[in-house]
């Protein structure tokens, strides 16, 4: 299993020569988990993948299906897969097996959503290959390799892989992890689209480019020590702590609802903010001092759900 997530900040910086930009994000855990299942298949011949999708009840991704707003077919079953092309990384590292895999993938974190789902995918894949790989043969592979390949396979994998929150510098794949006192509550609100990342970014250049987005140096890109304090020192979301994502203007350019949206949350008295690449919304309600948010949070949820809206209250951290 390995969890989805939000970003509680997100700094983007210049374009870079390599192509990349650099970036200073809080990435944090959300109780959204995605689950891999990895069997041998007699089957399949030695060496291949086989991939299956299901929902996980309850979740994110099953609300959108109950609403009709998950297409299953945005996720490729073949090598296109990250968590079949992570199963098969490790595969390589490995004995032969005597026959192919099935890999069987439930989702709760919504596709293409910005909260780093086929990420999750892969990290749980990379330890089932890897659980998989020492029960049949005995072979051990550490797990600084895996984390390795999980780097190797994307930006996220690494953050996928060790969960609970962390900030993430150059392209986000170095990690710090960040200690947290006490998990935030939230709500995590889905949206019916969906929003590619590369395309994200490349509107937030287009939209520097014109002017119509500050631009952020790299001297700038941190991520705010209150935020950082509020999360150590066990201070419930309720604070004045700078949330910041410079993915957010872009994400509204594509997809303008979300500005409906974030000013539905703000009248229900709750910060909201795109995570990562969107579409995907965070909310945080502003409890009462005798709440930690968790009351409000499962409130703000019930609320929007009766709005038609696919939303669950979820913990961070
Ligand atoms: P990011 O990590 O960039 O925030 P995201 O959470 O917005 O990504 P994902 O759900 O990880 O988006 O998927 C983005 C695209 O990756 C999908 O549209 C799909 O084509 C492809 N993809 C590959 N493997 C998977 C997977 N296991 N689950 C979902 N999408 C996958």
């Amino acid at each position: 299993m390995a969890p989805g997530k939000v970003n509680l900040c997100f700094r983007v910086g210049p374009l870079r020569e390599d192509g990349y930009h650099s970036v200073a994000s809080l990435y944090a855990a959300v109780d959204q988990l995605e689950t891999v299942q990895l069997e041998l298949d007699p089957q399949r011949p030695a060496g291949s993948v086989g991939c299956e999708l299901r929902v996980v009840a309850g979740s994110l991704v099953a609300q959108q299906e109950a609403a009709g707003a998950f297409d299953p077919t945005l996720v490729p079953l073949d090598e296109r897969n990250l968590a079949v092309r992570a199963a098969q990384a490790v595969l390589a590292e490995a004995p032969d097996l005597p026959s192919g895999l099935m890999l069987r993938i439930a989702k709760a974190v919504p596709v293409a959503g910005g909260m780093g789902g086929g990420s999750a995918d892969a990290a749980a894949a990379l330890s089932a290959a890897a659980e998989l790989i020492a029960r049949e043969t005995g072979h051990a592979i550490a797990r600084e390799r895996l984390l390795e390949i999980g780097a190797g396979l994307g930006a996220d994998v690494p953050f996928a892989m060790t969960g609970g929150a962390a900030v993430g510098t150059g392209s986000g794949t170095e990690l710090r992890a960040v200690p947290v006192r006490v998990r935030w509550h939230g709500v995590l609100v889905a949206d019916t689209g969906a929003l590619s990342t590369p395309e994200v970014f490349a509107t937030l250049d287009r939209m520097r480019a014109e002017g119509a987005a500050p631009t952020v140096r790299e001297s700038e890109l941190e991520v705010p020590a209150g935020l950082l304090r509020a999360l150590a020192e066990g201070e419930s979301a309720v604070g004045g702590e700078a949330l910041a994502n410079d993915l957010q203007a872009p994400a509204l350019q594509m997809l303008p609802e979300l500005r409906r949206r974030l000013d539905e949350l703000e009248e229900l008295d709750a910060r909201a903010m795109v995570s990562g690449s969107g579409p995907t919304i965070v909310a945080l309600p502003r409890t009462s001092g005798h709440d930690d948010g968790a009351e409000s949070s499962r409130v703000l949820a019930a609320q929007l759900r009766e709005r038609g809206l696919c939303a669950v209250a979820c913990t961070i951290g």
